[in-house]
């Protein structure tokens, strides 16, 4: 088959020491070839997406080049992942203009950008929570190119909101959140569907009437504490759907992902806090019961930092099938950047919710009942 090739837009080129050329300028990716006839330089102008490797060897052989020197050029190149190889044409569509970073990047980590790109555009993901996490991965989501979206809140634009979140202005105080999160995202993505659910979630069988057929779910709900992540883990469990499930504190955040059928729940959770920290069951307790609505003690750069952090997770989750994946909450500290697996556990036979060996009732699940 015929091979197109087309040398990565990120990567500057030009002459370095004379009779050199150096590509790349970056800390990673950095190469300097001996050029005295200018020729890897000619190569590497052809290389435009539009030629074939055919056109391009057949025009450096009249320059003066030998087949060998040129075919082994090439392999060099498209070895250090300098050019790509399409088995046709390639040329920047107006869609492809818009994701051109994403593109690009996506390119340099040696993974199949338009396919990815595709797979960002047709998915469908549903966010719990329009508040300070939720609105966030919505902008996120938007930018990578998602253009499916489901928003679930029950909320409204409240003016202590605006010292953290970006989505929400002035306008918006009074309105809900679901509409002001949907408008952005309606305004950032072309042909972007967006349903809204202006909706308290109660029970399991409303969330997964909501999630149904999404391909990924983030929870950035946090009320009532635990039981909120319990009912939408044991939907996303039942519709098989993973899910990204986002907690923060004032010099930290948290995060873990939950993967059906891979990693272990929610509720292996919290059984396995409950019978590895002595005092977990009274702090749920306490938790649950208490009616205190503290004020949140995060800035803007805080939150920002988190839920960076998460979508960049959540990226490299459907992009790398090599890494690992569940069974681990990570803490990011805000002040040392530093990133620790603070949790680790694994997937209980006898869970009530992802377990396949009957139905174990566990003292922390009976303290956060849900049907
Ligand atoms: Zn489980």
């Amino acid at each position: 088959m015929e091979q197109f090739l087309r040398m990565r837009q990120d990567l500057p080129v030009y002459p370095w020491r004379g009779e050199s050329i150096r590509i790349g300028a970056d800390d990673q990716e950095v190469w300097e070839i001996p050029d005295p006839q200018g020729h890897w330089q000619r190569l590497l102008q052809l290389c435009d997406g539009m030629h074939s490797s055919t056109d391009i060897i057949k025009t450096m052989i009249a320059a003066g080049v030998n087949f060998d020197e040129v075919c082994t050029a090439i392999n060099h190149l498209r070895e250090a992942n300098i050019i790509i190889v399409f088995n046709k044409p390639y040329t920047e569509s107006s869609h492809d203009e818009r994701v051109r970073g994403n593109l690009a990047y996506f390119w340099a980590e040696k993974l199949d950008a338009l396919a990815i790109q595709q797979q960002l555009d047709a998915m469908t993901v549903t966010v719990i929570g329009a508040g300070g996490g939720g609105s966030h991965f919505l902008m996120h989501l938007a930018a990578l190119g998602v253009q499916h979206v489901r928003i679930v809140d029950y909320d409204i634009v409240d003016a202590s909101n605006l010292n953290r979140q970006w989505m929400y202005d002035i306008q918006h105080i009074g309105s809900a959140k679901v509409d002001a999160a949907a408008e952005y995202v309606m305004n950032r993505v072309a042909g972007a569907t967006v349903q809204t659910f202006y909706q308290k979630l109660e029970r399991v069988i409303d969330v997964r009437a909501i999630i149904q057929g999404s391909n990924w779910v983030f929870c950035a709900a946090d009320e009532p504490p635990y039981r909120m992540q319990r009912l939408v883990n044991r939907a996303c469990i039942a519709e098989r759907i993973p899910c990204m499930y986002a907690f923060s504190q004032r010099q930290s955040g948290r995060m873990m992902e939950i993967i059906p059928d891979v990693s272990g729940c929610v509720d292996c959770l919290l059984a396995t806090s409950d019978a590895r920290y002595p005092s977990f069951r009274q702090l749920v307790t306490g938790l649950v019961t208490s009616n205190f609505h503290q004020d949140t003690p995060l800035i803007s750069p805080t939150l920002g930092l988190m839920t960076s952090w998460i979508m960049k997770r959540w990226v490299d989750l459907i992009t790398r099938p090599d890494i690992s994946r569940g069974n681990t909450m990570f803490r990011l500290d805000f002040s040392t950047f530093q990133i620790t697996p603070i949790s680790t556990w694994k997937r209980l036979p006898e869970c009530v919710t992802c377990g396949n060996q009957g139905n174990a009732q566990h003292a922390v699940w009976q303290l956060l009942p849900i049907d």
